[in-house]
């Protein structure tokens, strides 16, 4: 199998909620996804996505997706597309860095492995554990009262596990914590994400108003240095996700007992290849996971889906069913949410075809 031509799409998420709001004032109205397809000399083709999550969550945006795809692609014409390391290393003496480029390219990648051995990714990247996978609600950042009637009506839908979006003023993030906290069951799970919202005398301010309370708190500070300095002052159990964004800082925060938790967002550390060596450093460590990506629509959540399950239950902290929260879809045979919960396909690769009724026609194509 050679590739022959990389085609490549982009396509607008608008949201169900309308706006998708985090700290800092920050929002998104709609995602701008880049979906690559990858063809080659034989029948298969192989799909990947990249969505950031705007264009200041991460250092990474739609444009540059593209951008960066052009400086990549042509170069990949000809190679195997199965041999995922050799075609990782290509990708990276073309281009320095930029993990969230690679990311799409390299998720085709591994969708064409599945569709040449006839396996599910799942069954390339471990085995399947467990029946389905428990997914959290990320809830937008609003009023206390909003977030708390946004976590009811989810919690109807059969979510456990919410994330509120803080990273705002401590008084009124502690309202938040409180609110909704006061709301769920003791088995449910209250993340406070302040994704680098919050300096350090504020993060503690929050952490100790709501230290007798049962929650998580995720990525207070910007720095990795600043994160260390509230985790060692507070017992709240704690996650860090925008700071660990490859195994060299996952190494030295597991050393320094940094954290509980890590979030693993799939083109944040460049594609499934290093996800996949992230996660099962992670699994030998034990460090459990939420295992997930920026953002995404079908192709994205069925990646998501794949990693997820492939991973022991005990270190799925839990996942993002991003494609219910766009109205739009961009791939068929992507999961679907039941009840809190997703299955990855049992279908050779990623499991998923193109809706190229609503993908349109190619933005570019590399030959
Ligand atoms: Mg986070």
């Amino acid at each position: 199998m050679k590739i022959e031509s990389i085609a490549v799409y982009q396509i607008d998420l608008p949201l169900v909620e309308g706006r998708y709001s985090w700290a800092d004032g920050k929002f998104v109205e709609k995602f701008d996804s880049t979906i690559v397809e990858i063809r080659t000399d034989q029948e298969a083709v192989g799909l990947g996505e990249v969505c950031p999550l705007g264009p200041f969550y991460l250092p990474a945006f739609g444009t540059g997706a593209r951008a960066g795809i052009e400086e990549i692609a042509p170069g990949l014409i000809g190679l195997v597309p199965t041999e995922i390391m050799k075609i990782k290393r290509h990708m990276d003496s073309a281009l320095l860095g930029h993990p969230y480029v690679k990311s799409c390219i390299d998720m085709a990648c591994w969708d064409l492995l599945g569709k040449e051995t006839g396996k599910p990714l799942w069954a390339l990247l471990g085995g399947k554990f467990g029946d389905s996978i428990q997914l959290y609600r990320a809830i937008s950042q609003e009023s206390p009262n909003e977030m708390a009637h946004k976590v009811a009506k989810y919690r109807e839908e059969g979510y456990q596990k919410f994330q509120l979006k803080v990273g705002s003023s401590p008084e009124e993030d502690i309202e938040r914590i409180h609110t909704v906290r006061s709301l769920l069951d003791r088995d449910e799970v209250l993340v406070a994400d302040a994704n680098t919202g919050w300096t350090a005398p504020e993060a503690l301010r929050v952490a100790n108003a709501v230290s007798s309370l049962d929650i998580f708190i995720e990525q207070p500070c910007a720095s990795y240095q600043k994160c260390v300095s509230v985790r060692d002052r507070i017992s709240t159990p704690f996650i860090l996700d925008e700071t660990i964004d490859g195994l060299e800082i996952l190494l030295r925060a597991h050393n320094d007992r940094a954290m509980d938790v890590i979030n693993l967002k799939i083109s944040k550390v460049g594609g499934i290849t290093v996800a996949c060596q992230i996660r099962d450093l992670c699994v030998s460590l034990g460090i459990p996971m939420t295992i997930e990506d920026s953002w995404g629509g079908d192709i994205i959540t069925a990646a998501i889906a794949h990693l997820a399950h492939s991973t022991p239950e005990e270190f799925r902290f839990s996942s993002t069913d991003f494609n219910s929260y766009s109205p739009i879809s961009n791939a068929f045979g992507a999961p679907v949410r039941d009840n809190g919960m997703m299955t990855a396909s049992d279908k050779p690769g990623l499991g998923v075809t193109l809706n190229k009724d609503i993908v349109g026609e190619p933005v570019a194509i590399y030959s």
